[in-house]
């Protein structure tokens, strides 16, 4: 049996990232970047309105006023999308609409509604400044700007960025296939009704809703029953990363080790010194892994997040995916004497600038509600003799799920 530490760590040399992949923008959100992102162009890519008015010289106004306004000429109309002639008279104002280009003729945009026009002149009746409603080619983006650095995340707000600057698809690091599959003959599925000494499949469900995020191909296999043909076909798929949940304990038909390693997958560990989830089982082979997760059901949720989430997220080009507990002191009458390191979801609170654990008050590893509202998981070292305070690791549920 190993220590806790040392199966993450032989989880992670043993866990290989994924190559990179290009997809669709909209597509690639929650991806982590393979590249730098550099514009290939300005943004906007030429100079042009802001709004609907007028293309003038600013000096052609800058003497008049409400009493005496400046009276210029109109010439040609440019609409957004125009490539517009550049010529016209010296002292000639255009007609532009929003994002329609400006000749380089022009210094300033005057807004439709601060004139008065026909079809003949215009009136302007308050000085302008140069650049006034004009966007310069390159004023929000400059080509070759860098936007996002490879290892970022890409975000929703993201994806618009990479829009205007005319990229349909995007470098990112490929997320994990994954198999998840729940074994046991007594496994019966949800909506369906219960017989015999039966009992519903919560496991594979509860990893699902876990790791989705952190993937790409997710299939969930239920009722492999505890039979060695069943369960060679299912070990021996292809994704990148199989997990099982029951049958990597004592039980006689404990069978799911046995068979993974007539399939070709290598032990890397069976047994962490943990409570709960002693039984996890990693193997490898070749480039995929392998997680037994235990049957008992808070026992798989608590190992498929300490243990399997960690492992997607480095999978997908995470840089920050080791977990990261925080101290926190134990709240007074908490303290608990397992004779394993205790990884037990719990509440999470600030009080008077410290922060306060306490357990879930569900002590069974089969009690799936311990779960219900907890803030995060508390890790506990053994504890000899009877201490007043003992400091134990929190780490809130949002840093491992998100
Ligand atoms: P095992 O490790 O296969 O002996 O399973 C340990 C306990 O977990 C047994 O009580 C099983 O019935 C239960 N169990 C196994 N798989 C699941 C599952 N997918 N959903 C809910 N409970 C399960
Ligand atoms: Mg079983």
């Amino acid at each position: 049996m190993i220590q806790f530490a040392e199966a993450c760590e032989l989880i992670f040399t043993n866990s290989q990232r994924l190559g990179a992949e290009e997809r669709p923008i909209e597509d690639a959100v929650g991806y982590i970047l393979a590249r730098d992102v550099v514009s290939p162009i300005n943004v906007t890519p030429f100079r042009n309105s802001a709004m609907d008015g007028f293309a003038v010289k600013s000096e052609w106004l800058q003497d008049c006023g409400k009493s005496h306004p400046a009276v210029i000429p109109l010439g040609a109309t440019s609409y957004a999308g125009d490539c517009a002639s550049d010529d016209g008279a010296d002292v000639c104002a255009m007609k532009v609409m929003t994002g329609a280009r400006v000749s380089n003729r022009f210094d300033a945009v005057v807004p439709f509604e601060e004139t008065e026009y026909d079809e003949n002149e215009v009136r302007f009746f308050k000085p302008t400044s140069p650049g006034k409603h004009i966007r310069e080619a390159g004023e929000d983006i400059v080509q070759g700007q860098k936007l996002f650095a490879e290892g970022a995340t890409l975000g929703r707000l993201d994806v618009g960025i990479l829009a205007t600057i005319g990229l349909r698809r995007v470098s990112v690091y490929r997320k994990p296939s994954i198999a998840i599959i729940g074994t046991g003959d007594e496994l019966t599925s949800p909506g369906e009704k219960l017989t015999g000494d039966r009992i519903y499949d919560s496991n594979t469900f509860a990893i699902l809703s876990l790791v989705a995020p952190f993937c790409d191909q997710v299939d969930r296999i239920c009722q492999v029953h505890d039979r060695k043909d069943d369960l060679l076909k299912v070990l021996d798929l292809q994704h990148d990363v199989i997990v099982t949940s029951g049958g990597v304990s004592a039980g006689e038909r404990d069978l799911v080790i046995e068979m993974a390693e007539s399939c070709g997958w290598q032990r890397v560990f069976h047994k962490v010194d943990i409570k709960p989830g002693k039984p996890v089982y990693f193997a490898t082979r070749d480039r995929q892994v392998m997680f037994g997760l235990p049957g008992n059901p808070l026992s798989a949720t608590v190992t498929a997040a300490v243990f399997l989430i960690p492992a997607l997220k480095m999978m997908s080009g995470w840089t920050d995916y080791r977990l990261n507990p925080k101290s926190a002191v134990l709240a007074s009458g908490e303290i608990r004497k397992p004779k394993r390191k205790l990884i037990w979801p719990g509440f999470i609170t600030e009080e008077a600038g410290r922060t306060i654990a306490r357990y879930s008050p569900k002590k069974s590893s089969a009690a799936l509600t311990a779960l219900l509202g907890t803030d995060g998981l508390i890790i506990q070292d053994v504890v000899n003799g009877t201490p007043a305070n003992i400091t134990v690791g929190t780490i809130p549920w949002n840093d491992i799920l998100n």
